[in-house]
């Protein structure tokens, strides 16, 4: 800002850092190079975000919320529900934070970590606008995913925006029955609608369609529940990211064995649906989603 003083601009510099975020804890993976950092806000209050490493470049999953409202059963960020928004300023901060302690440039960005971003849309808005602005980190639009459990009035808004993003749906369910025993967001929204909702941002925006599916040992991952699916989606333009649920310790859900998710997934392939096992990043460090700060805050409170 040249429309102020040399000094006022060193004053500035020293009294109001940009950045805010205070790095808690960084575990380190020793099998494929996965961050994960805990940065504790103005506030006190501690979020987390992941750095993946991959061969196209350096990704960083964030939080968009701190805590979560959405209530999913096998999700460690949820249990003690949403406790504020995170301003676009702390979202775009976890991704400059760690291309500063990495020295290295972030090329992906997946607003996959805690909260629910289409629950906070208006600062997830202004993060995406940042984040792709030429005076900003210029990231392109296509190497941003936005992951969202369904909310159909959102979705309808973000294919509006003219933004070629990826979507990812959590589905993780083949029905709606199912979907509402892992999932209290279906109770309030069909899976119909939220399919609807789904194909809409993909006619209007025509990027590939992505589906989360956790496994759950005994609930969601027979032959039956892969042929229902194949089924639902049959003629979207989808990839199907299969994920064996990461067990929490506070709920008793567990794993499916790796033959289910094998044979969940070529039930899927002789349906000619696109489908990737999704490799377990991290899963020496807590890294799935909300389990570090989870035990951060088990550790931190009397
Ligand atoms: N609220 C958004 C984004 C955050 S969760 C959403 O629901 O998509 C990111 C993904 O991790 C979601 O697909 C979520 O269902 C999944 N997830 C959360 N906890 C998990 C666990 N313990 N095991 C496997 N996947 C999990």
């Amino acid at each position: 800002m040249t429309n102020l003083s040399k000094d006022l601009r060193e004053t500035l510099k020293e009294s109001e850092p940009l950045t805010v975020l205070e790095e808690v804890d960084a575990l380190h993976s020793q099998k494929d190079g996965t961050v994960k950092y805990l940065f504790r806000l103005k506030d006190d209050r501690v979020i987390e975000s992941v750095l993946m490493k991959y061969h196209y470049g350096n990704s960083v999953c964030i939080s968009s919320q701190v805590g979560c409202r959405m209530g999913c059963k096998f999700c460690a960020s949820t249990i003690g529900g949403k406790e504020r928004d995170l301003l676009p300023s702390e979202m775009l901060d976890q991704i400059y934070r760690i291309q500063s302690l990495t020295g290295e440039r972030v090329s992906h960005v997946v607003v996959m970590g805690t909260g629910e971003p289409f629950d906070n849309y208006d600062n997830l808005m202004r993060f995406i606008r940042i984040l792709t602005d030429p005076n900003g980190l210029d990231l392109s639009a296509r190497n941003i995913t936005v992951s969202t459990c369904g909310i159909p009035d959102r979705i309808r808004a973000f294919a509006g925006e003219g933004l070629p993003i990826t979507l990812a749906l959590s589905l993780h369910a083949p029905n709606n029955e199912i979907r509402k025993q892992l999932m209290p967001v279906a109770a309030k929204y069909d899976l119909s609608e939220v399919l609807d909702a789904f194909r809409y941002y993909y006619n209007k925006t025509g990027r590939r369609l992505t589906f989360e599916y956790s496994l759950v040992e005994g609930i969601n991952d027979e032959e039956e529940h892969a042929r229902e699916l194949s089924r639902l989606i049959k003629g979207l333009n989808c990839h199907v990211n299969l994920i064996p649920v990461n067990p929490i310790k506070e709920r008793n859900f567990r794993q499916s064995e790796s033959k289910r998710v094998q044979s969940f997934k070529n039930i899927l392939e002789k349906n000619r649906i696109n489908v990737t096992i999704r490799r377990e990043m991290g899963a020496d460090i807590n890294a799935a989603c909300g389990q570090l700060r989870k035990s951060y805050m088990d550790s931190n409170t009397v």
